[in-house]
């Protein structure tokens, strides 16, 4: 397996508590601790409902999707256990203000979005916008 960031190979290294359970990732420990997960949760109030938004990544680099790609799994469990019949889940690379106005314009009600980057620049002087965390 190869890190989809840098292309070197990923080392896996066995010990007694993955011995049985590996777990599968396509970044490697380097460009995991250049670029780490910073989950953010926000929501974005629209018309007829809300934006519950989740971004993982903040940088400006535009890195390869599948290279945190087993990091989504918490994402999908949550929704699937919590969310699934009153939110839409969306998974999107990039929120944009363009994005906020489609997605307001689809009149979805309660959407679960998840993205990559955090990409909606003084989304506080434009949007109605609450942090959670
Ligand atoms: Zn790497």
């Amino acid at each position: 397996m190869f890190c989809e960031i840098c292309r070197q190979k990923i080392i896996v290294r066995l010990h007694l508590m993955n011995i049985f359970r590996r777990e599968v990732h396509h970044i490697c420990e380097k460009c995991f601790r250049k670029y780490p997960l910073h989950v953010k949760e926000s929501i974005i109030p629209i018309d007829g409902g809300e934006i519950l938004w989740h971004s993982l990544l903040n940088t400006n680099d535009t890195l390869s999707p599948l290279a945190h790609m087993s990091f989504y799994q918490p994402f999908y469990i949550h929704f699937i256990q919590a969310l699934k019949k009153t939110h839409t889940m969306i998974f999107i690379e990039r929120l944009t203000e363009d994005w906020v106005i489609r997605l307001e314009q689809l009149n979805w009600g309660r959407i679960y979005l998840v993205t990559h980057y955090d990409g909606i620049k003084n989304k506080e002087d434009v949007y109605d916008f609450r942090s959670i965390r």
